[in-house]
């Protein structure tokens, strides 16, 4: 942690207030460099209605971790505008209802920890005081909880929990960086879920496994069905790992 971080607990009031009367209101959405995760993508192409390829070429950038090799999806900045977000407006976010995960946690960080026999996770929660923002000092009567509660991250948390979860097994069973094809099936199946399902169901991507009727079906309609599926066919292409095909 950082000395600007400040360790809180769940039942800590949130001494924080975003506010479109705060005069620093839309600020921390002009200046980003903001990484986003796959279900960040999903939620969004879903929300402007187009495919992830037409989202990820419209509006995010994309390189390799120097170290991991793992592909690292940002917004791409506009010449026009240099980092600020695609959606923000002056009425403030025009995604709000699909607006990622760290948008939603800001400005709070989450650590997890797993416990290894219980499969149990642990939340950590820091606050990080940046100085531009005026959220700070402003009472409310919240809870940390009731707080993250209103912003409606579980689903994200839970989501980005599993890529964490799979880039943690990745560094485990294959330290170093990641090359070609391995990364390229990575991007595929969590960050380009329309092509993926293109490969599936127009090339037989998956002909060598007996997928059950009813799998094939939920992975034709089900983004999240599709990007659960992703992570387990990332794990048996990268790590060997049996494919769970239970319809
Ligand atoms: S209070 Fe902080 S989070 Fe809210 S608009 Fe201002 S800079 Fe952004
Ligand atoms: S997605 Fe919305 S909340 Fe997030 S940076 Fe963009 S405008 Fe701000």
């Amino acid at each position: 942690m950082t000395e600007d971080m400040i360790p809180v607990h769940e039942k800590d009031p949130m001494p924080f207030n975003c506010c479109s009367e705060n005069t620093c209101f839309n600020d921390c959405c002009r200046d980003l460099n903001q990484v986003l995760t796959p279900y960040d993508i999903l939620r969004l192409k879903r929300n402007l209605g187009i495919s992830s390829q037409a989202f990820l070429r419209e509006y995010t950038s994309l390189h390799h971790g120097p170290g991991s090799g793992l592909p690292i999806v940002e917004f791409k900045p506009n010449p026009a505008t240099g980092h600020e977000c695609p959606f923000v407006t002056q009425k403030g976010c025009s995604v709000y209802e699909d607006r990622p995960g760290s948008c939603r946690l800001y400005p709070l960080a989450r650590a997890i920890a797993r416990d290894r026999e219980t499969g149990k996770i642990e939340e950590y929660f820091a606050l990080i005081e940046e100085p531009h923002c005026k959220g700070f000092g402003k009472k409310t009567d919240l809870t940390v909880r009731q707080w993250l509660i209103g912003q409606d991250v579980a689903l994200h948390n839970q989501h980005n929990d599993k890529l964490m979860e799979l880039i943690s097994l990745k560094n485990k069973i294959l330290p170093g960086k990641l090359e070609g094809a391995h990364s390229d099936q990575f991007y595929l199946a969590l960050y380009d879920l329309d092509e993926f399902r293109t490969r599936i169901f127009d090339h037989d991507l998956l002909n060598k496994f007996d997928l059950p009727g009813s799998l094939l079906q939920t992975l034709k309609t089900d983004d999240e069905a599709l990007m659960d599926f992703g992570i387990a066919w990332v794990k048996n292409m990268l790590f060997g790992i049996e494919l769970n095909i239970k319809g």
